[in-house]
């Protein structure tokens, strides 16, 4: 995640994400999304729903997380499983990535 993105999450948001990966030893976004935790949940969440959520494509599956509240023991329902475009539209309300 660029500083650029980072800068434009709610306040609420950005205070959780930095809590939390200081909290799991992290120094980045970027580490989290390499870790075997979200690399392990990611895959479950893509087992567990093979469609977009929204649209039901199967076209470019990616994991959003719709809060960083609970980031490194995320419960199911802070996450949804969204094709590219809707992901992208997504990310136009929230400015939050992944
Ligand atoms: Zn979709
Ligand atoms: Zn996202």
């Amino acid at each position: 995640m660029s500083e650029e993105i980072i800068n434009k999450l709610p306040t609420k948001e950005y205070d959780w994400l930095c809590h939390n990966l200081w909290s799991l030893g992290l120094k980045s976004y970027k580490e989290y999304l390499e870790c075997p935790i979200w690399k392990d949940k990611k895959k479950m969440m893509l087992e567990s729903y093979p469609n977009c959520q929204k649209c039901k494509s199967k076209k470019g599956l990616q994991v959003h997380h719709k809060t960083y509240r609970h980031l490194g023991s995320e419960p199911e329902k802070d996450l949804i499983v969204l094709c590219i475009k809707c992901h992208k539209e997504e990310h136009n309300l929230w400015q939050i990535y992944p």
